[in-house]
């Protein structure tokens, strides 16, 4: 399995009124390291100031989605929010360009399936990282099938990838990202609320037959999306897959 250490080049801040900001970390994948992965996976990552609190002599591997797609060579990039003071996400909060974290993996079972007929990708803060790394492998590949993005997060601040996204549904006719606030402020264009409110607005153009549905969020939010996909919208659960954290 690979492992190796990996250089920042790039952290894009997205700060919220209380605590640290969420961080995107790009990185560089050193030459001639291979690091095959599908879109959904996660990798380890550690940094040698991060030892277990029960053994000093070896360092916390924690887990982090992989936020880029395979068809960006060259590089991995993570979307990380704060933790606990003796953990890696707060560890990777002080870092800075050039710095550089121990990777490991991929590892995980949370996998693109790019045969389907209509994808509905649901995300909330982080959860957004295994699934714009789908979005971004399905888009680079020319997929034309209908891709739909419903982003959710509490500030404005928060909207991560806004520019990317925004060249997406410009380029890809295929593509719409439909993002929601919950706590707006005044000059939010996008929607207010909650990412079911959001779905359930655009349920009439959503043919549930051939779809996948992949949801990605903290445990209490992800639970009640899929309990929405399944009860509300009744989509098949077989059409539905989660990563929760
Ligand atoms: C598949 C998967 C994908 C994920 N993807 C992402 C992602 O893309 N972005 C993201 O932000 N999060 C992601 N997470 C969540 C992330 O892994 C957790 O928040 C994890 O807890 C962060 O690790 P940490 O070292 O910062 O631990 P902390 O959040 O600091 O703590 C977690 C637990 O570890 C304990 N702990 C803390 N420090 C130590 C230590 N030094 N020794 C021993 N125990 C300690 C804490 O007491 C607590 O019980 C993902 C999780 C999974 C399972």
């Amino acid at each position: 399995m690979p492992e190796f250490t990996t250089k920042i080049t790039r952290i894009r801040d997205y700060p919220v009124p209380e605590g640290a900001p969420t961080r995107v970390f790009e990185c560089h994948l050193p030459a001639g390291v291979a690091y095959p992965y599908t879109s959904g996976q996660f990798a380890m990552i550690a940094h040698p100031n991060v030892r277990l609190l029960a053994n000093q002599a070896l360092m916390k591997w924690s887990s982090y989605s992989i936020s880029s797609s395979p068809e960006q060579k060259g590089i991995l990039e993570f979307c990380i929010g704060d933790g606990s003071p003796t953990g890696v996400s707060h560890q990777l909060m002080t870092m800075k360009e050039g710095d550089e974290f121990m990777v490991r993996g991929p590892f995980g079972k949370f996998l693109l399936d790019e045969n389907q007929e209509e994808y509905i990708f649901l995300a909330t803060g982080t959860g957004i990282a295994p699934l714009i790394s789908m979005i971004r492998t399905l888009l680079a590949k020319g997929n034309k099938k209908p891709i739909t993005l419903y982003f959710g997060f509490r500030y404005p601040s928060q909207y991560m990838y806004r520019e990317e996204l925004t060249e997406m549904q410009a380029n890809h006719p295929n593509f719409k990202a439909v993002i929601t606030a919950s706590r707006p402020d005044a000059e939010w264009k996008h929607h207010h609320g909650y990412v079911q409110d959001a779905l359930k607005n655009h349920a009439s153009a959503i043919d549930k037959k051939n779809i996948r549905v992949y949801i990605c969020g903290k445990p209490e939010i992800a639970e009640k999306l899929i309990e929405f996909c399944l009860h509300d919208m009744q989509f098949a659960q077989e059409h539905v897959l989660m990563e929760k954290w």
